[in-house]
């Protein structure tokens, strides 16, 4: 594997090819990076990931100063993975203008609602960084987590703006076997901590499970209440059209929704969604 820290060697190494697949990802590599590694993989001839914390999207200077990075054990994951190169640029060379001047995109109701009502700003940083990150590897697929619903609606919407060809593939999130879903973040946790945050992931079942049987506004209370009783301070428990976002009341038998959860354990803010209603076609 090739690792590259400029974009002119990566933009020399791509030159001509076709069929790239590329995994933007701010490291701290597990099992749910690895799986949309293997999907590019499988469908695209040349397979590049990125690695970079990206200052701008973080609202909270702690949270970024605690960000994990586990460069070294990274690499190796990704070498043993058979991805073709690695992207590993400097904040200087990802905004050589300076984090000052930044591009800022028409994201609409996405970056308010949500992820975007509790972190400010965060989706343009999101967006900052992808978009430079696209113009350097110009893939032709760009693979991302559901477990980032939000995120996944922003890409589409910027690759959109940017009316480039690269097409946005969806991964489903990757779940431990207790169902808590994967995150770099929890590498922060305890293992106590550990066991109390699959709390989110039952929360989730239990709205799936019972949409067709109580009114939302209830399942929305005792979904804050078993997350508050297990020690989670919550940002957000809500249940929102999937194509639009915008939080719902009643289920539409027409639409499918997603129930979304952000909640910190402590120090650690985590979050998970799932799709708890299918369309009837
Ligand atoms: P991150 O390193 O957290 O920025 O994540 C990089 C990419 O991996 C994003 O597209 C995430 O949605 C995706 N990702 C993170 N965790 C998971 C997971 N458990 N399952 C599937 N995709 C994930």
């Amino acid at each position: 594997m090739i690792i590259f820290k400029e974009i002119d060697a990566l933009q020399s190494f791509l030159a001509g090819k076709d069929e790239i697949g590329f995994v933007p990802t701010m490291g701290a590599l597990h099992t749910g990076h690895l799986t949309l590694l293997q999907e590019s993989l499988k469908h695209s001839k040349l397979t590049i990931c990125s690695i970079f914390v990206n200052p701008t999207q973080f609202n909270d200077p702690r949270d970024f100063e605690k960000y994990p990075i586990t460069l070294e054990k990274d690499i190796e994951l990704l070498t043993n993975a058979g991805v073709d190169a690695v992207f590993v640029p400097t904040v200087a060379t990802i905004y050589p203008a300076g984090l000052n001047k930044l591009e800022t995109y028409p994201l609409g109701s996405l970056e308010k609602l949500w992820e975007g009502s509790y972190r400010p700003g965060h989706f343009q940083g999101v967006c900052q960084v992808v978009s430079r990150l696209l113009d350097a590897v110009q893939p032709h697929k760009i693979y991302m987590g559901q477990k980032d619903f939000q995120q996944c609606m922003v890409i589409k919407k910027l690759i959109e703006l940017k009316n480039i060809s690269t097409e946005l593939i969806q991964v489903a999130t990757v779940r431990e076997t207790s169902g808590l879903a994967m995150s770099s973040r929890n590498m922060r946790l305890s293992a106590t901590e550990k066991t109390t945050a699959v709390t989110i992931s039952q929360v989730l079942d239990y709205l799936r499970d019972h949409i067709n049987i109580l009114p939302i506004s209830l399942l929305l209370q005792e979904a804050q209440n078993r997350l508050m009783q297990a020690g989670f301070k919550v940002d957000y428990v809500g249940i929102a059209d999937a194509s639009t976002l915008e939080p719902i009341v009643q289920i539409d038998p027409k639409r499918d929704a997603v129930a979304m959860i952000a909640a910190y354990l402590n120090e650690v803010r985590l979050i998970d969604n799932k799709l708890i209603y299918t369309a009837l076609q």
